[in-house]
């Protein structure tokens, strides 16, 4: 199969467009209408066979994982998914991976109605980059810089459960019940929190999606704004699956593992009551773990003030002596 029946094949899709897309895949780019007054949120992440997803990962979790994780970027600046590019390259046209990895792409695709409006295939080592675009209202963009102390810091969802479920699949934690399938499907198919960062808007000060570990991610946060924060162990949300598990497994995936891509979000005090008003009608909870302090750094606290000192900081592909 050649490039372009390959495209054609598995990544156009006729009568399913949005009325903004000007136009699509198939010219030498795409034109999109960004209307006025809204800004254009762009975001990018590459995922690479063996260093983000073992080689026996599904074709369709690949390609989810590949738009989830940039939608969730999207989500964690508080805008609406709207359109995005695909950038492939396979070692060879594989009918039924194709089919597997468009099925997994297009399901989460249409969930957002964002629009795969172009990209680029070529043959190498498995790599799959996506470009999401999203729109957010001018000036309402959640960013990084903006908490304060005493702003209550939230995570969203639960947080360790992809790299339990990574530790399980690596054999460095053993499944004593069920919690293997549970922990791994949210490896493989996060969930991005869009309505969750739309809904933020005007609330939260600041906003991260977690994809490197809370302790890695609350820290560009506390350092982009300037603040410490304290935060309490037992207030961490934890799944049912990773509760059984947590004798073995102890707090590191929670606070140091990667791939939640839950958001972590700073609310001040006079906007907790919208906040838990709007949080009614969210498909996801929200949970208060802490709270912005004047200073730098995160404090961890057990009980009674006693501190926790997390072994890794997170997850960073330059540290380290390669
Ligand atoms: P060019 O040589 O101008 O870069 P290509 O031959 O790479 O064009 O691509 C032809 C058309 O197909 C372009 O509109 C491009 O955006 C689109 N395209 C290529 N690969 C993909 C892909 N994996 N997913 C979606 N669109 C693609
Ligand atoms: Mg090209």
């Amino acid at each position: 199969m050649d490039e372009f029946s390959l495209i054609e094949r598995y990544f156009t899709r006729a009568g399913r467009h949005r009325p903004d897309v000007e136009l699509g895949i198939g010219d030498d780019a795409a034109l999109c209408h960004v209307p006025e007054g809204m800004s254009l949120v762009a975001a990018t992440d590459t995922l690479v066979e063996g260093v983000h997803f073992p080689g026996s990962t599904p074709a369709g979790a690949v390609a989810h994982k590949a738009l989830a994780v940039n939608l969730s970027d999207l989500a964690a600046m508080g805008a609406d998914p709207a359109w995005f590019t695909l950038a492939l390259s396979l070692p060879q046209a594989d009918e039924t991976w194709l089919q597997g990895f468009a099925d997994g792409l297009f399901s989460l695709a249409d969930r957002f109605a964002c629009e795969l409006v172009g990209g680029d295939t070529v043959r190498g080592p498995r790599v799959i980059t996506v470009q999401a675009l999203g729109l957010v209202p001018a000036g309402m963009a959640l960013l990084r810089g903006g908490a304060a102390p005493g702003d209550r810091i939230y995570v969203s969802g639960t947080l360790g459960d992809a790299a339990l479920g990574l530790a399980l699949e690596q054999g460095r934690v053993q499944d004593e019940g069920d919690a293997g399938a549970y922990l791994r499907g949210r490896l493989d198919r996060p969930e991005p929190r869009v309505e969750l960062g739309r809904g933020l808007r005007g609330i939260a000060t600041a906003a991260i999606d977690i994809s490197d570990g809370l302790v890695a991610d609350l820290g560009h946060v506390l350092k982009a704004s300037r603040v410490g924060a304290r935060v309490s162990l037992p207030r961490i949300p934890l799944s049912s699956a990773y509760s059984s598990l947590r004798e073995q497994a102890g707090w590191e995936p929670a606070l140091s593992g990667g791939d939640d891509y839950e958001l972590c979000f700073a609310v001040p005090p006079d906007k907790l009551g919208q906040l838990e008003q709007e949080a009614a009608a969210w498909s996801c909870e929200v949970c208060c773990i802490g709270e912005v302090v004047t200073g730098s750094g995160l404090f961890i606290e057990v009980t009674d003030g006693k501190e926790y000192q997390p072994q890794h900081s997170g997850h960073d592909h330059f540290s380290g002596g390669s």
